[in-house]
C-alpha cells in the first residue's frame, strides 16, 4: 500500500490530534533514520539509545544515517500524528522487504530531496509539529 489521498489523510488527522492521549502514552522520543539517503524510516521510542542499539542488531545497514532524536510528551501520540504528518508530504510509502534483514518494514517515508535538505525543509519541521499538536 502507497500513500492514501490528502482528504483521507487530513481526515485521519484531524480526528486523531482531537483525541485525548491515552494512558498507556507517555514521554519520549521520536526518532528518524534515513536508508540510502531518501529512504525514511520514523518511530517513537521510551528509551531511544536502547531502541537504536536493536535496530541496528536486528536490521544491520551500512548506509544508514541516524538523525538526532525529539524529544516528546506522549510518544504515541506524536508518532501517530507524525505518520500522517509524513505520509502527506512524501513521494511515497513504499511496503518492500528489507534489503537488510528481510522483513516488512512499515511506516517508511520515501523524500527524493537530498539527506540534508529533507531533514532540515521537511522531516525535521514535521516531527516538531507533530510534537506539539
Ligand atoms: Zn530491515
Amino acid at each position: 500500500m502507497s500513500r492514501r489521498s490528502p482528504r483521507v489523510l487530513r481526515g485521519l488527522y484531524a480526528s486523531r490530534r482531537s483525541r485525548s492521549t491515552s494512558l498507556a502514552d507517555g514521554p519520549g522520543f521520536l526518532y528518524a533514520y534515513v536508508d540510502y539517503g531518501h529512504r525514511w524510516k520514523i518511530g517513537m521510542a521510551k528509551n531511544f539509545a536502547r531502541r537504536k542499539r536493536e535496530w541496528d542488531k536486528e536490521c544491520p545497514s551500512s548506509n544508514r544515517r541516524w538523525m538526532p532524536p525529539i524529544v516528546v510528551q506522549s510518544r504515541r501520540r506524536s508518532e501517530s500524528l507524525a505518520h500522517l504528518l509524513l505520509e502527506f508530504w512524501s513521494a511515497d510509502r513504499p511496503r518492500l522487504y528489507c534489503p537488510h534483514c528481510r522483513r516488512r518494514h512499515v511506516e517508511v517515508f520515501e523524500f527524493p530531496e537530498n539527506r540534508r535538505f529533507a531533514w532540515r525543509n521537511i522531516v525535521h519541521p514535521l516531527l516538531v509539529r507533530a510534537a506539539r499538536a
